[in-house]
């Protein structure tokens, strides 16, 4: 019989108490991986009544004491790390060396929260007023919650937990329902680290249990990364029902390319952009704007660049081009694809019908790569998540920055050009939230906030960085007068 998860509650590894369950299978053969339970309210309720029950001690607990399990936990990530990288390949299609460096950014989060000693001092100050002196104190709130997409099975979910139990507070994690395995290696091994029974939890599922975190009453706070259409609903429920909220969306981001860029460089770095990960990346490039006489040199060489990408199974050397995360992932790209072509758009590259031959059951699509992108088309302004470019010609650098403020989103951009002055105008006008400046995925690191603005962010407060200690933290004011 397949092997079906349990969630981790209180320490211990329990079935869930719903009969619902889903498939996994490994997008690139098509081999069952096992099953996923969807939990319901219930599970929803157990872990959270098991991370309330350990609040008070863990909270308690010296944050040096804290800090010294997420050492350990380190220590253990890095001993696994293999291990690690290759379930993200097998549950999600992306290449080993995507994974690998997938799990090292969320290592870094481990790092980074190992600091908390430092990072989670309040300020002070004497003589407010004669003699009146007056201090700040953060302090955890109690149980926060995550909810997890499937391109990052790994490193999305160490974008919060680390934080929200150095800080002190207990955790639910939700991971996507399509990636169920990485989450659950990674709280065995938080469990090996010596992190109590109770603080960190785990729940697999999906929307009944997404449903049940947003409304249950002895949750402070919710953090989610997923599309915008289920960021909109996670940030109004949980606000709803008085909790923080942060819930970072999806994204549709735009890469100028300018005429003196050093196109090659340029050329090489895009194309990872747009089609690494298979596209499925919330920093992925997805329309690349040329102003004036970038675009002839630009189509080109991107033209053969992504024609050499080598489609396959993400374990083995050389295949720079993973699958899709399922059947119905591939369907809906290639229904993103069929609408492009009848808007108008010219597909210079068409990936629609790729095979691997010896992987007959694998959820490929191949680089796909149109001209003639306008912001109006469906392909100019909705997200895909999967790997397709549009080209876009424009005029100018303004155009161009006209073009990317037309879109619902701002996620993410980039600017390719050897003209500092360039470089600072856009970085400077552009009202996009994470900037590559000849940089192609432009992700911050773990001691940096992440996320986006307009239909990409729902909230204030980012991931990681500082936002991570303001997001987990009350801060508490003292005033006090002794003389
Ligand atoms: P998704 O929105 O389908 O799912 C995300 C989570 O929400 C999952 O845990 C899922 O179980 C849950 N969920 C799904 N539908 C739900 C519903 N109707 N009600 C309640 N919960 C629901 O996203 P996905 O397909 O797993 O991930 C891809 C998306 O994530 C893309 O849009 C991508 O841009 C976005 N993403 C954003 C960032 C970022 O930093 N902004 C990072 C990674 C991924």
């Amino acid at each position: 019989m397949e092997k079906t998860l349990r969630n981790c509650i209180g320490g211990e590894w329990v079935s869930s108490s719903s009969t619902e369950s889903l498939e996994i299978t490994n997008p690139a053969t098509g081999e069952s991986l096992g099953r996923v339970p969807l939990s319901s309210a219930r599970d929803v309720d157990a872990a959270v009544a098991a991370a309330r029950a350990a609040f008070p001690k863990w909270r308690e607990t010296p944050p040096v004491v804290r800090a010294r399990h997420l050492f350990k936990l380190k220590n253990l990530l890095e001993a696994n790390f293999e291990e690690i990288a290759a379930t993200v390949t097998r549950e999600n299609g992306k290449t080993l060396d995507e994974s690998r460096g997938s799990v090292r950014r969320g290592i870094e989060n481990v790092e980074h929260a190992c600091g908390i000693p430092t990072l989670m001092m309040g300020k002070s100050l004497e003589d407010i007023a004669a003699g009146i002196d007056c201090e700040t104190f953060r302090q955890p709130l109690g149980v926060f919650a995550a909810i997890t997409p499937f391109n990052f099975p790994a490193m999305v979910p160490m974008w919060f937990w680390p934080y929200a139990i150095a800080t002190g507070n207990t955790f639910v994690l939700k991971p996507s329902e399509q990636v169920p395995f990485s989450p659950t290696r990674l709280v065995e091994l938080a469990q090996e680290a010596g992190i109590p029974p109770g603080v960190l939890n785990l729940v697999h599922g999906a929307k009944d249990a997404v449903n049940a975190i947003l409304s249950h009453r002895d949750i402070a706070g919710v953090s989610f990364v997923g599309s915008s259409a289920v960021a909109k609903i996670v940030y109004e429920g949980a606000a709803k029902s008085g909790k923080r909220v942060q819930a970072l969306g999806g994204a549709k981001n735009h890469i100028v390319v300018m005429p003196d860029a050093d196109m090659d460089r340029a050329v090489s770095i895009v194309t990872e952009s747009v089609f690494g990960c298979a596209g499925q990346r919330c920093l992925a490039g997805s329309v690349v704007v040329t102003p004036g006489k970038a675009y002839e040199p630009f189509r080109e060489r991107f033209l053969s660049s992504a024609k050499a990408l080598k489609l396959g199974n993400g374990l083995e050397t050389g295949v720079t081009l993973g699958p899709v995360v399922t059947a119905r992932a591939k369907e809906r790209i290639i229904g993103c694809v069929d609408a492009g072509a009848k808007e108008g758009a010219t597909l210079l590259l068409d990936g629609r019908s790729a095979r691997v031959e010896k992987l007959p059951r694998g959820q490929f699509v191949g680089p796909t790569i149109f001209e003639g992108v306008t912001p109006e088309m469906s392909i100019g302004k909705e997200e895909i998540f999967g790997p397709v470019a549009g080209i876009a010609r424009v005029g100018s650098l303004d155009e161009a920055i006209e073009t990317v403020h037309r879109s619902g989103y701002a996620n993410a951009t980039s600017i390719f050009t050897t003209s500092g002055k360039a470089a600072r105008e856009y970085r400077y006008r552009v009202g996009v939230s994470m900037i590559g400046v000849n940089i192609g995925v432009a992700a911050p690191m773990a001691f940096f906030p992440f996320g986006g603005t307009k239909g990409s962010f729902f909230g204030d407060l980012k991931a990681h960085g500082n936002d991570a200690i303001e997001f987990y933290t009350d801060k508490k004011v003292v005033i006090s007068r002794w003389i």
